[in-house]
């Protein structure tokens, strides 16, 4: 007798997890989980820094911030386990009149979407909030207390095993390399090095790699990875436990502390690569002048080269996340996308795919239509008035 799964989820990540678990709670039995690495966390979600924020521009995001916040204050009751959410507030900075014009846009929209609590601060408040900062040529900026930090690997764990409580297997060292499809274009099987295994739907929650997991059903998913290095001091105290994550909006270089070290983060150009997730030590010097430069205590502390990781985000056209079925394939449902912000919306992914998958939409949150697998093809077509 063949293998046979329910539903088939391929990569056992924070957001696949999260998708298993999310099935298996609304009573969906033989859920599988296949993932080709040897264990846990060896995806990006291993290499996330722990932040959470409702501070987005965009109301879908800050929607599904509020979403997850709510989720993750009830983990431990509900999934079981501690997902570290501590609320160290963020603080954005702006250095220009233009930097803080986008910023009180975004504040605006956060406020739309039913966001309370962040507020705008000037150069004064900002040296109270965090008092480590040159304060000079800091223009003003938001900052939300109750955004702050998460711990991404707990956040899977606690999934991982409530998941597994209910039923739900996770495979691990089992790569999904092709898909059998009926006529209809639905698949019916998922084939791995190992054997096929006949299913009735497959989630793809492959991560910075669901563009090729989505190819493998001949389906044509815009996720590309986006490198992401992190430099991360010796061990220091020059910096508060409490101090809120620090960002500039003008660059995006920000920083945290985090378990008795500084992680310093400036996005750069990808490598030739894009898969390459090698730090690049030029980067290291670049991030390292940048931040003595705006945090004045950190000069004199050095930087642990060998600490210092990289990992891929998962991005998509616009920056939100990917969520359901394409029509050509319609059993093969998409959980990816989220570029960068895939661990704190993973609650909020989670059982929406699940809502879309078991009931055909998704009814926790108001319009997710922000996040429909379909509407890149709808940006790109011409509207009607350019087809005369
Ligand atoms: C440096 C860095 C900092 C970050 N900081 C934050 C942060 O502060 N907050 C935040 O929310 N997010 C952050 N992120 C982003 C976050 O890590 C991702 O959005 C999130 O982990 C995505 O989760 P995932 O489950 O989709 O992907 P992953 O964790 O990558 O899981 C995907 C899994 O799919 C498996 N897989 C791939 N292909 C196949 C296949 N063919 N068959 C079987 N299995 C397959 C992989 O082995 C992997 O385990 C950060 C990322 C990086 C790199």
């Amino acid at each position: 007798m063949g293998l046979a799964a329910g539903v088939v989820v391929v990569g056992g990540g924070v957001i696949g997890a999260s998708v298993a678990y999310h099935l298996a709670a609304r009573g969906a039995d033989d859920v599988l989980v296949l993932d080709r690495a040897r264990g846990p966390g060896a995806g990006s979600t291993g290499r996330a820094t722990g932040g959470f924020r409702v501070q987005f521009s965009t109301a879908v995001n800050v929607r599904l911030s509020l979403l997850a916040r709510a989720q993750l204050e009830r983990f431990a009751a509900e999934v079981g386990g501690d997902c570290g959410y501590r609320p160290a507030g963020y603080l954005w900075i702006a250095e220009t009149d233009a930097q803080l014009a986008s910023l009180r846009a975004a504040l605006a929209v956060q406020r739309g979407a039913g966001v309370e609590d962040a507020v705008e601060v000037d150069a004064r408040t900002i040296a109270t909030l965090n008092p480590a900062l040159q304060i000079a040529g800091i223009a003003g900026g938001t900052y939300c207390p109750s955004d702050g930090f998460i711990r991404p690997l707990q956040i899977l764990d606690g999934y991982r095993l409530a998941a597994q409580r209910r039923g739900v297997r996770f495979d691990w060292e089992a790569e999904v390399v092709g898909f059998r499809r009926a006529s209809g274009g639905e698949i019916v099987a998922v084939q791995t090095p190992h054997g096929e295994i006949a299913t009735g739907a497959v989630v793809n929650a492959a991560g910075a790699w669901a563009g090729g997991v989505a190819q493998l059903a001949g389906v044509d998913l815009p996720v590309t990875p986006l490198r992401r290095q992190v430099a991360v001091t010796v061990p220091t105290a020059v910096l508060p436990v409490a101090m809120p994550m620090t960002l500039y909006a003008g660059d995006g270089f920000h920083l945290r502390e985090r378990d008795g070290r500084v992680l310093l983060l400036l996005p750069a150009s990808g490598a030739a690569d894009p898969f390459d997730d090698a730090v690049d030590p030029a980067w290291i010097d670049a991030v390292v002048a940048l931040a003595r430069r705006r945090v004045p205590a950190l000069a004199a502390v050095p930087i642990d080269r060998a600490a210092c990781w990289a990992g891929l985000y998962e991005m998509s056209p616009d920056g939100n996340a990917i969520l359901g079925a394409l029509p050509a394939v319609p059993n093969l449902f998409h959980a990816a996308g989220a570029s960068g912000h895939g661990v704190m919306h993973a609650p909020a992914l989670g059982r929406l795919l699940a809502e879309i998958l078991l009931d055909g939409a998704a009814s926790s949150l108001a319009d997710v239509s922000a996040l429909r697998p379909d509407r890149f093809d709808a940006a790109r077509a011409p509207a009607q008035i350019d087809r005369l």
